[in-house]
């Protein structure tokens, strides 16, 4: 199994929002997932990461107290899903973009003219 890595993800995208748990600015990507296992961030993939000031990081990891609580924990996970949706949100967005600047295609073209088609289809028809 392949683990998903994106060093720009750790590095520029979660830094970029505030502590999920306490609302400090600056802030690390922390692997979410596990029970704060040593090595747990070989096993976890990047996008599995929410972004969490030094303090609660360490709390997460167990390296200080008091511990994050139950509702802490649920702060962290739920951030690193806004930070993923965010992410993927803002891929589909600038995908978007790039195709509409370099992918038009020609008025009456074959994919124009049917927009809707099905791979099936099409391939009845090419075929
Ligand atoms: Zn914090």
């Amino acid at each position: 199994m392949v683990t998903w890595r994106n060093k720009a993800y750790l590095h520029d995208w979660v830094p970029q929002f505030v502590c999920c748990v306490c609302g400090e600015s600056n802030t690390v990507a922390a692997h979410v997932g596990g029970n704060g296992t040593k090595g747990m961030s070989c096993k976890v993939p990047d996008y599995q990461t929410a972004p969490l000031c030094q303090t609660c990081h360490d709390r997460l990891d167990g390296r200080a107290l008091p511990p994050l609580d139950q509702a802490e924990r649920e702060r962290v996970f739920w951030g690193m899903v806004e930070c993923a949706g965010q992410f993927i949100a803002d891929r589909l967005d600038s995908e978007v973009k790039r195709r509409r600047k370099f992918g038009q295609r020609k008025p009456g073209s074959r994919a124009s003219q049917s927009p809707r088609l099905k791979m099936g289809e099409r391939r009845r028809r090419e075929g």
